[in-house]
């Protein structure tokens, strides 16, 4: 087995451990593993192990590597986790079959567009900037149940949850808190919160997909330049 391959069982198993001490059903909490800037080739073997659903950050990076993965493993789902440019929607709606990073009207536009265009129907997530912190994605929290009224209603967003990144350095756990109770409020089931280091604390407060990139595929190259 890669070392990707045993970091993922290890991390699948700590998170089942967290998952059944707050008495969570099996099934739950998918794990969405996040292989960004990874290479095929340090994907290939996690692939092979039997993980199915993977998490990239960015569209024309997911373009270039996932078709032939795709090809080659079946009934792999593909999770977009990070900010979305609107001018690449439609390419989003064709490579991912999650988006994670909704956030704001005019991409929900977008995306509804391409969805009707596409034949395609990625299942949606509004993002929270739970930290209201400058220059980051997310709608504000006091945005939040307005801008869910508006994807379901003007665009019939396929819209399932709610995703947050807490800010770097802050306790995660209020984060998650407040990220759970906008999904609660609007009735939308998916929690997408957790990251290699804090998914456990993630899992006992509710997390339905946690993303975890370094704690399975090792430390991440560089982000190369867009
Ligand atoms: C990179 C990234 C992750 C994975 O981060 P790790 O700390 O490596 O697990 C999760 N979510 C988002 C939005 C990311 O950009």
């Amino acid at each position: 087995m890669s070392s990707s391959a045993a970091r993922l069982a290890e991390v699948a198993e700590r998170v089942a451990r967290a998952r059944a001490s707050a008495g969570r059903p099996a099934e739950a909490v998918t794990l969405v593993a996040v292989g960004k800037f990874q290479d095929a080739a340090v994907i290939e073997p996690v692939l092979a192990a039997g993980h199915r659903v993977f998490g990239e950050s960015r569209v024309r990076e997911a373009e270039v590597k996932w078709p032939a993965l795709r090809a080659h493993f079946e009934g792999t789902e593909l999770h977009l986790i990070g900010s979305l440019q609107t001018n690449r929607a439609a390419a989003a709606v064709r490579a991912f079959d999650v988006i994670h990073s909704v956030d704001r009207v005019s991409l929900a536009a977008r995306l509804a567009a391409a969805i009707a265009r596409e034949g395609r129907r990625p299942r949606c997530l509004l993002q929270v900037n739970t930290g209201d912190e400058p220059r980051k994605g997310g709608c504000a929290v006091a945005a939040a149940d307005g801008l869910i009224k508006v994807f379901r209603h003007d665009y019939g967003l396929p819209l399932v949850g709610v995703m947050c990144v807490p800010p770097a350095g802050a306790d995660p756990a209020p984060h998650f808190r407040l990220a759970r109770s906008v999904a609660e409020a609007n009735g939308l089931p998916e929690l997408s919160v957790g990251m290699s280091a804090d998914f456990e604390i993630a899992t006992a407060l509710g997390a339905t997909m946690v993303r975890i990139g370094s704690a399975v595929f090792g430390p991440r190259p560089a982000a190369r330049p867009r």
